[in-house]
């Protein structure tokens, strides 16, 4: 316990959620068990450009656009005065049998934030690491931070966590992150929203990649508003059950990083599902385990198989009309594809 926070005159604290990397898939937990001990949650605005390229101006060249988004979301808090940032170290967030674990980019994050702002906010940066401790223990330890017993801090993570579920339950039923993200994300709701392809038999792609670059309208180009823009269907690799992505990824090389099994297990699942035209995968420019997992289903996926697969990635100097000349390019291939 690092001492009592207050926010100003001495009311609720002040706290930050970055709305960027896990600070979105993990945005009804961490806003609701933060709200359940009566602090005040301030979450930073949509991606934009200023945001993007203030936290560019304090990167390094070869790091991954979400990084970089990242941390101008936590230059925006700072400046915003909040009391505290949650940055909690996403170390493991399973405890499976094969030893598996996040990014080596978020274990590192509270570092990075560190070194950057140096000095406040305070950072809630506990190790979250399911194979050595359950999730409860490291939000007593946040709680901890903010000078809130065990007590109050279990109590408020049990309600966050019941939400937490609730939402991924959701997904996992095949219902996506959809259009009403904002929403959801902006901890005023944690329902998500359908987001199933529309009936009909125009062209069905998929999309898959990490949620906080697929679900960044402005990191992604709004890649899936694109898309129905040219007359495609689209599926999304958040809609797929934890269970079938864990089927798909255990037939390839063990990869021991777990968001990446579940892209690996999503590609796997749609390269041989007949009703998908082709997959668009979005990534960043910079992102080490892309390097590996697009290898694999280079290797091992796709051979044999003849889905259309478009690798998009993208960087801070990406343009408009670049993503939309390979996405028209692909989809214009894609029906003379059905045509023939
Ligand atoms: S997985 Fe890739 S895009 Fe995501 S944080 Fe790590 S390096 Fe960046």
């Amino acid at each position: 316990v690092r001492g009592k926070i207050t926010g100003p005159n001495g009311g609720a604290p002040r706290i930050g959620i970055p709305r960027a990397l896990l600070g979105i898939q993990y945005h009804a937990l961490w806003t609701l068990f933060l709200r359940g001990l009566g602090c005040t949650v301030v979450a930073s605005p949509a991606t934009n450009k200023d945001l993007l390229f203030a936290g560019v101006k304090v990167s390094i060249d070869d790091i991954c656009i979400p990084v970089k988004a990242y941390l101008g979301h936590v230059l925006h808090l700072k400046a915003l005065g909040v009391d505290a940032l949650m940055v909690p170290r996403m170390y493991a967030i399973e405890n499976s049998p094969a030893p598996r674990f996040t990014c080596p980019k978020f274990m590192g994050l509270p570092d990075l934030v560190r070194a950057i702002l140096k000095g406040p906010p305070l950072l809630l940066d506990a190790d979250v690491n399911l194979r050595e401790r359950p999730l409860v223990r490291s939000f007593v330890e946040i709680g901890g931070m903010l000078g809130f017993g065990r007590k109050a801090s279990t109590k408020a993570f049990e309600a966050a966590a019941a939400a937490q579920a609730l939402f991924e339950g959701l997904l996992a039923a095949g219902r996506g992150f959809g259009p009403s993200a904002a929403a959801a994300l902006g901890g005023d709701t944690v329902e998500p929203s359908s987001t199933g392809p529309e009936p009909g038999d125009g062209l069905l792609i998929a999309t898959v990649g990490h949620p906080y670059l697929i679900h960044d309208d402005f990191l992604s180009f709004s890649l899936k508003k694109r898309l129905e823009r040219l007359g495609a269907r689209v599926v999304e690799n958040f809609s797929l059950p934890r269970a079938v992505l864990e089927e798909e990824a255990a037939r390839y090389h063990e990869l021991s990083w777990s968001y990446e099994r579940e892209l690996l297990g999503a590609v796997s699942h749609f390269v041989s599902r007949p009703d998908v035209d082709g997959i668009v995968f979005l990534t960043s420019f910079a992102c080490g385990t892309f390097a590996v997992v697009s290898e694999i289903i280079d290797r091992e996926v796709r051979p044999g198989k003849e889905k259309p697969i478009l690798y998009l990635m993208v960087d801070e100097l990406s343009g408009d009309a670049g993503v939309q000349t390979r996405l028209e390019s692909f989809y214009d291939m894609l029906v003379a594809r059905r045509e023939r």
